[in-house]
């Protein structure tokens, strides 16, 4: 049995919606709590709402609108985080988009806006965060980076690769940096995960992908939740700068056969 982390206060980036609105609701439902955002502010008061439903303390969950691509909404984001929580103890930055652009098609402004969203706000919300972190004494930052450019690579994300393969770049400098005070560092790598995001890609892209993946089911928001919750227990304090794979074996198979003959064979 693992500590509990009722009681601890925790942010996550792009909580309104899909992965981080399933880690949100893990953590409300362990008693933690939980702080989302969000840029479109209705969604983000009904997700709060719908979040709150399920947390052990009624009136746990709330949310801000901010984007992470703005130091300065990061900044409010912890300000805010501090008034209503009373500090930080685990930030889970995972608000990130997923702009499907060919190399030899893409736009400045769309290289800007997954980097500046995926990659920069990433920086921006743990450095916004980070005095709070550090008063915590048992901080905990936990990023939802991808298989998608840290192990493989898919067309039309080379921009978004690029940006999910910097957070790690990111993560283990940072995780070296606060280790003194005990502030652990660590990335989630989902691969393909069933959110509303993921719907946009189409029913063509999903089945597709289902095929490739051992487990044969796209992944759930409760999968990643429940790693995010493991990685900031008491007991996963001496783990930093790591990388937790969530995939359902996608990228372990070198062809599609392997998974064939594995099946054939019972
Ligand atoms: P999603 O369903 O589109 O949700 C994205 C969330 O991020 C929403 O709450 C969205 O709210 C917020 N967001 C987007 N841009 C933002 C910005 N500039 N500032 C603040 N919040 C912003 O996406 P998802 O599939 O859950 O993906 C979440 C994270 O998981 C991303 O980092 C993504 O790269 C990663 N990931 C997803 C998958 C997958 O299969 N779904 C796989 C690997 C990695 P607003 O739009 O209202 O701002």
């Amino acid at each position: 049995m693992f500590t509990s982390i009722a009681g601890r206060a925790v942010v996550v980036t792009g909580g309104t919606r899909g992965i981080g609105k399933g880690i949100a609701s893990v953590f409300a439902r362990n008693g933690a709590r939980v702080l989302i955002t969000g840029r479109d502010s209705d969604v983000a008061r009904a997700a709060a709402e719908e979040l709150d439903a399920l947390a052990v303390d009624p009136g746990e969950v709330s949310f801000i609108q901010a984007d992470v691509s703005s130091r300065e909404d990061c900044r409010r984001v912890a300000a805010n985080a501090i008034e209503r929580l009373g500090g930080i103890d685990v930030l889970c930055a995972n608000a990130g988009v997923f702009p499907d652009s060919r190399l030899a098609d893409m736009t400045e402004d769309v290289l800007d806006q997954v980097l500046g969203v995926n990659l920069k706000g990433t920086v921006f919300s743990v450095q916004a965060c980070l005095p709070a972190l550090q008063r915590s004494g048992h901080g905990r930052v936990i990023l939802t980076s991808s298989i998608t450019g840290p192990i493989t690579g898919y067309p039309g994300w080379t921009g978004y690769g690029a940006s999910k393969a910097g957070q790690l770049g990111f993560m283990r400098t940072a995780a070296i940096e606060l280790a003194p005070s005990r502030v652990t560092v660590n990335a989630i790598l989902p691969g393909n995960i069933v959110t509303e995001g993921l719907a946009e890609l189409g029913e063509d892209y999903a089945e597709k992908m289902a095929s490739s993946i051992p487990l044969r089911r796209l992944g759930s928001v409760d999968d990643i939740g429940y790693a995010a919750l493991f990685l900031a227990t008491d007991e996963a304090g001496y783990i930093t700068g790591q990388t937790i794979v969530i995939d359902g074996g996608q990228v372990l198979p070198e062809t599609l056969e392997a998974i064939a003959a594995a099946e054939a064979g019972g």
